[in-house]
């Protein structure tokens, strides 16, 4: 047995067999491996379903395109079965101790490069078609494939660091817990795994991935960050039991369902609910959420190939509000930028993300855009009680310019005799230390602030929230963040306007009472924090 240590995000335990993620084109791992034959009859299952996939993908095309055109599939089906490139996946395996993956990787560069330097154009042609069969290969070797899928069991995924646009797309359903070798407390990608209410342990070192194979046991304890390669029976057994109390509190905490967010001495408190996507609903509900502080829109964009359309927008935020029922549903407008980069977005690399063009400052340099969101969010607005907030503001001017745009998308859906709510109720996230120092200048213009304090913490600590070497000096309870928190509560009450937290923060049961003194009037939180929060409230005199 091994023990590798990292930062638990989210307090559950999970025992299971480890999947490697691997991406799966250039950047497959070498992973050294003690038993070769187990490789080799994972090369022998990949191959037959590979074989499989391309005589549908043949007999379609035969079908849709004729023969001639068809016939690439039946070359790629001979391909697979060409005995030189299997003795060279096999020798490799064989000889180096490496993963069935690896083999493949290395087989595919030597054969296009050999291909690729041939005189005749035909066979030059080849060296395209043997990385395409080689990458089908990859992809029916690695977890989230037709392979995994044909399995019944769940599986604990194990990656260098997984980006949000990779963790949206796994099936989630096959996920029994996250180990990442790279990551921090505040990345997106923990935020997700808390979101999605799975033990998760981020930045357990390189050493963990180096010697992990596929198939092996592992057991996460994401409230320690501990992680038990190969357990033996006692460590097996006491993990079993701390599951078994996690069962018995959360069943304790499902009899707060239905009751009170108040003090002893009376004091009520709105708990909400973070999302990333329509499906999280469930969990929304299944935990008693008062409404949804936080739709992280921008996961309809990284969920999707292309820009998303108004419609099928107005879909999703409608489906929300309708399943939502009356209750507040906030929808954060697009948000990426920093680690949460698309494709098709086709933006610059920088040397500073964080610091770079992201958020807002795209919607605004990119109006088409911002206007196709604020008119499937308006549209949507007739079904439920929306709230729209900007994320990333700075200044009085970008607000200024929201609230602007949000004028001319209702008089658009007016002279369109679209039906939405004017009384949408708009507001801003205080997640820069300019935002909360101009709190009282901001206040005046919007109906609610909503503390994002996870970028107020990078940003207020100069602490790159990606980086997890930075973690000993991210003190989130530090002093300068609070005042932050009360300046802006202060000005948010002196004009009228509401307030509360959506970042991490917010689930920080030591910090329930400061918030309630601070006169924070809404707490957004994972969906599995939402009842521990309740406990904490109720246990709490203010006075
Ligand atoms: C925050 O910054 O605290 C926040 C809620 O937004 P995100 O984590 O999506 O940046
Ligand atoms: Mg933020």
């Amino acid at each position: 047995m091994n023990v590798f240590h990292g930062k638990g995000v989210y307090g559950a335990v999970a025992i299971g067999r480890a999947s490697v993620f691997s991406r799966q084109s250039t950047e497959v791992r070498r992973i050294r491996i003690t038993d070769p034959a187990y490789e080799l009859s994972r090369i022998e299952s990949a191959k037959a379903q590979a074989l499989e996939e391309l005589s549908a993908i043949h007999e379609k095309a035969l079908r849709e395109v004729g023969e001639a055109n068809a016939e690439i599939f039946g070359i790629h089906m001979m391909m697979l079965e060409d005995d030189d490139y299997n003795d060279s996946i096999r020798s490799i395996i064989e000889t180096q101790s490496v993963n069935a993956e690896y083999a493949v990787a290395v087989t595919s560069d030597n054969f296009a490069e050999m291909f690729a330097a041939m005189e005749d154009a035909y066979m030059q042609a080849r060296a395209a078609d043997v990385r395409d069969i080689s990458n089908r290969l990859i992809a029916c070797l690695t977890g989230g494939t037709e392979a995994a899928a044909q399995g019944t069991d769940k599986r604990i995924v194990c990656a260098d660091d997984l980006a949000p646009s990779e963790t949206v797309s796994l099936d989630k359903e096959r996920v029994l817990a996250f180990v990442t070798a790279a990551g921090s407390a505040n990345s997106h990608t923990a935020i997700l795994a808390r979101n999605m209410n799975i033990p998760a342990v981020i930045g357990v070192g390189q050493a963990f991935l180096e010697q992990l194979s596929d198939g092996v046991l592992l057991i996460v304890d994401g409230h320690t960050g501990d992680v038990y390669v190969d357990p033996d029976e006692e460590t097996q057994q006491r993990m079993e039991q701390k599951m078994a109390e996690d069962a018995r509190k959360k069943q304790l905490l499902q009899e707060l369902r239905g009751k009170d967010n108040v003090t002893l001495d009376g004091r009520h408190i709105h708990i909400f609910a973070n999302i990333s996507g329509v499906d999280s609903i469930g969990a929304v509900l299944a935990n008693d959420a008062g409404g949804i502080g936080l739709f992280r829109s921008e996961f309809l964009y990284l969920e999707s190939e292309d820009y998303p359309t108004e419609e099928e927008q107005f879909t999703a935020y409608r489906k929300v509000l309708e399943r939502m029922a009356g209750r507040k549903v906030i929808v954060r407008t697009l948000d990426i930028g920093a680690d949460k980069q698309i494709g098709y977005f086709g933006l610059d690399k920088e040397d500073n993300p964080a610091l770079g063009f992201r958020a807002i400052r795209i919607c605004l340099t990119r109006p088409e855009l911002f206007r196709t969101q604020l008119r499937a969010l308006y549209r949507a607005s007739a079904y439920g009680d929306l709230g729209i907030m900007f994320p990333m503001i700075t200044s009085e001017s970008e607000v200024q310019q929201c609230l602007a745009m949000c004028k001319q998308v209702q008089n658009e859906l007016q002279a369109d005799g679209l039906p939405f709510d004017p009384d949408t109720e708009l507001g801003i996230m205080i997640e820069t230390p300019a935002a909360a120092v101009i709190s009282d200048r901001l206040a005046p213009l919007v109906d609610f602030f909503s503390v994002g304090t996870n970028d107020l913490t990078q940003y207020t600590l100069a602490c790159d929230r990606q980086n997890p070497r930075l973690e000993p000096f991210v003190d989130t309870h530090h002093e300068a963040i609070l005042r932050l928190i009360e300046m802006a509560a202060q000005n948010a009450h002196k004009n009228g306007a509401w307030i509360g937290i959506c970042g991490e923060l917010a689930a920080d049961v030591t910090l329930t009472e400061t918030f309630l003194r601070m006169g924070i009037d809404e707490l957004s939180v994972s969906p599995p924090f939402v009842l521990p929060l309740r406990e904490q409230v109720r246990s709490l005199r203010i006075e």
